[in-house]
């Protein structure tokens, strides 16, 4: 069955899933992307806020180191002696405040001369080894051997940690040398070593020292003399460590990069740094050596992929549950999709129109024998404008009657009937009779219609040739003309069919001519024109129709070349079309034409065809009608032998005329006729033979009389004459005429016999003393008898 309004199906269904989950993922995805782009660039900004400060930091704290050796320079280079107790007491509280301070030095400049001076002085506080130097195979302290200079560490605070060095030539450590022989050049005031690993520290962390030169500005002499060296062993590694409980995530990497390839100073969160990402490395100058401090976006700052992971899971779940709650909608609309397929099904059916419309007038839902009415298939249908002018011949009335009803607040009874005109794909109009049904949503509110149809086009066309017939029926019991009739059948057909001109052509009785029968609103002009017109091929659509027993439809008169000979007639009466029916009878004999004319060139559409031939069976019953009542009549004035009047007829129109020579003061004459001795012919040849002779003295009347005569049988072998106008000479030179071609007149008998007779005839005129029709009967009827006394085969018209 073909599923009306049926439009989802599950492949589409699928098709949509498949759509929805795609979507749902590239969103994750694009958000994911987006997510990660977004948080490297914040990550990117993170690290580099970072670099940037914690060089500041570092540099803020090397800052604050020069301050310290400064501070402490100034105070050794004022004073000639400086007591350990001093030099304790007041960098004691300086380790405080900054952690990342391993050692201070006090690293005095001893000349070779005062080694054993100094070596005592060292001796005092109990360093016994003197001045030491740097095994650095052995990584211990040994005897420093000679030399011009020596650099030993005298104080050295936090004393705990760092007594085992004093006594200890700095300069006999590399690094150490390097630095204090840059420091001798006078080319920086503060100078840092590379890193190292300090001999005291047993931590796994490298150290620099940061060196000063402190000269005894006490000296007279004009190059200050140096008097040594205040040094700082700083451990960059404490700082970092330091920075890294504020900063959780980042790894940092410090290095001295000054000999090219890099020297790790310090380094935090160093297993997390293989993870990162984002990084930022930043290059800068401490104390003559250069830093480079790299920050690696750690575990923390890379957060921004843990919310990505986090879009991506959550998109995923979210694409889950699109899916999911698709395909329940989907099942759910499958189902509204069965109820409403299961309601289609009963809809198709029934055998009336069913429709249903949204409030904008829409079409939600057309069964089977909607769609067969309008010619469409569902599909076509589905949600188009129903107060169309593609379905409706009067749409905007329409509309509006439906905006009304829309509108319209709810009533006990929801009925609402109407009628409606409308057009089918093939351009005809059925006229349907509606019942509509409003429908109301949860809120009450009006959410369309249900309206049935019927297609009552049949019915008005049956109700239509009822009015017409009873009206043609009526006029026929008043007594009305045929022409009467059936101009009134076609006035009614033309109401209903604006544009339409009809034409009832009736065959003559010789079968080969059209005679106007009725058109009331055909040209008069052209009407008289084709009056007995002769059927044949290409004789215009009727001479056509009626000579093929065919109908003829020409959609231009202007080139059809059926109309070759009559169109500047019809163009000139405006005439552009014309379809033609032939009209039979009963018993298929031909009657005439039904013919339906335009002003426009046209072809009829199914409708009209269908109307034109039931008119044309219709307009043959009336004519069958009349025809038979005018047989019926002409049967009951006929005389059956001769086809003349009979007795009553003729007395009848002897009465007519007797009546309008009264009137009208108008002359006429009747003859009366008596075949001699017509006895013995029946005697001598039989009955047959007279009835024979009689027929042929009938015809022998017949040729003399005029048309507007009249002539009847009127007795067994007696005949009269009724002549209109004509007076007693005229009628009696007329008899005498009469008299001699029946004397004249020999009738062959079927035997082969030959047969002669004549006829004696009385003839009268009328005259105004005369008061009854008969009068003038009488007077005939005597002087015929005259005729017969004075030796017959005579006419007498009196004395
Ligand atoms: P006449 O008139 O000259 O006096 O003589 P008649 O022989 O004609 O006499 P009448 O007119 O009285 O006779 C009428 C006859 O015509 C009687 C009848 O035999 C004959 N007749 C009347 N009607 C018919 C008819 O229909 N057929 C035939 N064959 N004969 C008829
Ligand atoms: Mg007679
Ligand atoms: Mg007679």
């Amino acid at each position: 069955m073909l599923a009306y309004g049926k439009v989802v199906h599950s492949s589409t269904n699928a098709l949509m899933l498949i759509t929805a989950a795609v979507i749902g993922l590239l969103i994750t995805i694009v958000a994911y992307q987006y997510t990660i782009g977004t948080e490297q660039e914040h990550q990117q900004l993170v690290v580099a806020q970072a670099a940037t400060e914690q060089r500041a930091q570092l540099q803020s704290s090397v800052n604050s180191t020069v301050e310290i050796l400064d501070s402490i320079a100034k105070l050794v280079a004022h004073s000639d002696k400086i007591s350990s107790q001093t030099f304790k007491s007041f960098t004691q509280p300086i380790f405080k405040r900054h952690a990342e301070l391993f050692a201070l030095h006090w690293i005095p400049r001893v000349s070779h001369n005062n080694r054993d001076q100094f070596e005592r002085l060292l001796n005092a506080q109990g360093i016994t080894k003197g001045i030491s130097s740097l095994n650095t195979q052995l990584n211990s302290l040994v005897s420093a051997s000679d030399r011009e200079v020596y650099y030993p560490i005298l104080y050295s605070e936090p004393y705990a940690l760092n007594h085992s060095v004093i006594g200890l030539d700095a300069y006999s450590r590399r690094l150490n040398a390097e630095v204090i022989d840059q420091l001798l050049n006078g080319s920086a005031e503060f100078l840092s070593t590379a890193p190292f690993q300090l001999v005291q520290d047993e931590m796994d962390s490298m150290s620099v020292v940061f060196f000063r030169s402190v000269y005894d500005l006490s000296s007279s002499q004009e190059k200050p003399v140096l008097k040594g060296f205040i040094a700082a062993l700083v451990k960059p590694q404490i700082l970092l460590d330091k920075q890294i409980k504020a900063d959780i995530g980042l790894a940092i990497k410090l290095e001295d990069v000054t000999s090219g390839s890099g020297v790790q100073i310090g380094v935090t969160n160093h297993q997390q740094s293989k993870l990162a990402g984002g990084s930022y490395m930043t290059e800068f100058m401490v104390l003559g050596r250069n830093w480079s401090l790299q920050i690696i976006g750690g575990e923390e700052a890379t957060s921004g992929h843990s919310s990505a992971s986090l879009i991506l899971v959550f998109g995923f779940l979210f694409t889950l549950m699109l899916v999911v709650v698709l395909s329940r909608l989907m099942i759910a609309h499958r189902q509204v999709q069965l109820e409403r397929d299961r309601a289609q099904s009963y809809l198709d059916t029934v055998d009336t129109i069913m429709l249903v419309l949204d409030r904008e007038g829409c079409i939600k839902m057309i069964n089977r024998k909607g769609c067969e009415v309008l010619g469409y298939n569902p599909i076509e249908l589905m949600s188009k404008q129903w107060f169309s002018d593609s379905f409706m011949v009067d749409s905007r009335e329409e509309q509006k009657r439906f905006d009304v009803l829309m509108s319209s607040a709810l009533v006990d009874d929801n009925l609402f009937l109407s009628e409606s005109k409308v057009c089918t794909r093939n351009g005809l109009m059925r006229l349907i009779s509606w019942r509509n049904n409003r429908r109301f949503n949860g809120k009450g509110e009006v959410a369309g219609v249900l309206c049935s149809g019927s297609d009552i086009t049949e019915q008005r066309h049956a109700e239509l040739q009822d009015k017409l017939r009873s009206r043609a029926m009526e006029a026929t019991l008043r007594g009305e003309s045929l022409s009467y009739v059936l101009d009134l059948v076609l006035t009614g057909i033309e109401r209903q069919y604006p544009g339409a001109l009809c034409s009832i052509l009736l065959l003559d009785k010789t079968g080969k001519h059209l005679l106007n029968c009725a058109g009331p609103s055909i040209p008069e002009g052209y009407k008289t024109a084709i009056h007995g017109v002769e059927i044949g091929d290409g004789v215009g659509s009727c001479g056509t129709a009626a000579f093929r027993r065919k109908r003829v439809v020409v959609e231009d008169i202007a080139t059809h070349p059926y109309w070759s000979l009559f169109k500047d007639l019809a163009l000139s009466h405006n005439l552009r079309s014309c379809w033609s029916e032939p009209i039979f009878g009963k018993k298929d004999q031909l009657k005439g034409t039904f013919a339906i004319y335009h002003e426009k060139p046209s072809l009829p559409s199914d409708e009209d065809l269908e109307l034109i031939t039931s008119m044309a069976a219709f307009i043959s019953l009336l004519i069958e009608e009349f025809q038979m009542e005018e047989t019926l009549l002409e049967m009951a004035n006929t005389d059956g032998l001769t086809g003349l009047n009979n007795r009553r007829k003729l007395l009848e129109s002897l009465k007519g005329e007797f009546v309008r020579a009264k009137r009208y003061d108008r002359s006429f004459s009747l003859c009366m006729l008596d075949l001699d001795y017509f006895k013995k012919i029946n005697d001598q040849y039989g009955h047959d033979a007279g009835d024979q002779v009689l027929k042929a003295v009938s015809d022998c009347l017949v040729e003399e009389l005029r048309e507007s005569d009249i002539a009847g049988r009127i007795g067994g072998e007696e005949f009269a004459l009724l002549l209109p106008d004509t007076t007693l000479s005229q009628a009696a030179e007329f008899s005498e005429r009469l008299r001699g071609k029946v004397e004249r007149l020999s009738v062959e008998l079927r035997t082969g016999e030959q047969v002669t007779l004549t006829t004696s005839i009385g003839v009268a005129e009328y005259a105004s003393a005369m008061t009854l029709s008969t009068d003038i009967l009488r007077l005939a009827d005597q002087r015929l008898y005259e005729a017969k006394g004075n030796g017959r085969n005579q006419v007498s018209m009196g004395a």
